[in-house]
């Protein structure tokens, strides 16, 4: 059994239930004590004008008086109580009811079902409330929808890898492959993958719950890009895609951790060496204005199209699935650069001029 004091209608009622038996009190004490004084008072002076005889007739009035006066207020406190039920029921049902739509509404959350939602009804601090309470439903419902999709990734991405391991085995159980070197080296690069794709994911669930721990300095740009750069020249050799940097002379200091800001630096070159062809060009350009650091890193490789444009950010988001997995990549490079960069208070964004047009990265950092 609920009490009352569990129910907020009852509370209500209660509530103007007390201020009306104040209210009738306080006037039955004032009709009690000082309305038979003031009237005495007035008969008195009456009574000077009209003559000593009025003795008991005043005594009558006065009597009569008090009577009516309480039934008065019995009759008023009787409206007062009729009046006190209908408002508190009304005011109950105004109240109470959304409330006790949303407590349904949050239990159905809580068993699973995101999609639910209250109906917003007013414009008062009810209403709002509703409002944030399906804001919160709407965002819990997405939160539901990438773990799911984040899950299927990983099942998806673990698939290959662990599918190739499994038929090479097969085969030299089998004895159709030679155990020889070769034969070994195409699980060795699977199971690197997969260990590339553990550290991503660790570091990608760091980084999406914010987690990531940064020692940051005021620090001159070049100091990370300068050893991005370095780390990856011999492969853009290799590769014989032209690798130029324009970084201005005096640039100012940002704050960052340059370990993490070399990372973001290595990935953005990275992409841009691989879907860039032989031949082409890769640029990565620093500047600076009052307030901010740019630095872009441009290709002349595949380009991106409008649509890419709009999910390359996204965890496991490739436009070449293929060719990317064969490459080593798993899709969470950017995802994770973005949130390093965002990490430092800045932001990180792609533009291109569409298909085999190339396209620039632009890290953006405040100065420090
Ligand atoms: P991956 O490990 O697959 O490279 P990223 O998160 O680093 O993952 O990149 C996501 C996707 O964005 C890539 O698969 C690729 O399709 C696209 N991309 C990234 N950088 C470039 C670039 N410089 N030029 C063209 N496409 C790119």
């Amino acid at each position: 059994m609920r009490t009352v004091r569990q129910h907020l209608g009852w509370k209500l009622f209660i509530s103007y239930l007390v201020i009306i038996v104040v209210g009738v009190v306080s006037l039955i004490v004032a009709a009690e004590f000082h309305a038979p004084t003031a009237l005495d008072r007035h008969l008195a002076q009456m009574a000077t004008i009209v003559g000593e005889n009025m003795g008991g007739m005043m005594a009558d009035l006065s009597e009569n008086f008090r009577r009516a006066v309480n039934e008065v207020l019995l009759v008023a406190a009787m409206a007062a109580f009729i009046t006190a039920v209908l408002v508190s029921t009304f005011v109950t049902r105004r109240i109470v009811t959304p409330i006790q739509e949303m407590k349904r509404a949050s239990q159905r959350i809580a068993s699973g079902r995101y999609d639910e939602r209250v109906q917003v009804t007013s414009d008062d601090e009810l209403g709002e409330l509703a409002r944030t309470f399906n804001q919160m439903a709407h965002q819990l419902a997405q939160i539901e929808e990438r773990r799911r999709q984040l899950i299927g990734d990983v099942a998806h991405e673990l698939r290959t890898p662990l599918s190739s391991i499994r038929s090479v085995m097969e085969g030299l159980v089998d004895g159709v492959l030679p155990a020889e070197p070769a034969t070994f080296v195409n699980v060795q690069r699977e199971l690197s993958r997969l260990q590339r794709l553990v550290q991503d994911l660790e570091e990608l669930s760091r980084a999406e719950a914010g987690q990531v721990s940064l020692k940051t300095a005021p620090t001159d740009p070049a100091a990370f890009i300068q050893p991005a750069v370095a780390r990856l020249r011999p492969q853009f050799e290799d590769k014989s895609v032209n690798l130029h940097m324009e970084i201005g002379a005096t640039l100012p200091r940002v704050n960052a951790d340059a370990e993490r800001m070399t990372q973001v630096m290595l990935n953005l070159l990275g992409n841009a060496l691989q879907y860039t062809p032989a031949g082409g060009q890769v640029t990565v350009r620093a500047s600076a204005d009052t307030s901010q650091v740019f630095i872009a890193v441009q290709d002349t490789g595949t380009g991106l199209t409008a649509e890419h444009l709009n999910h390359i950010f996204e965890r496991f988001y490739r436009v070449d699935k293929s060719r990317s997995r064969a490459a080593g990549g798993s899709g969470i490079g950017l995802t994770i650069s973005k949130h390093l960069v965002e990490a430092h208070g800045g932001h990180l964004t792609a533009t291109s001029r569409g298909l085999n047009k190339g396209s620039t990265f632009t890290v953006t950092l405040p100065v420090s």
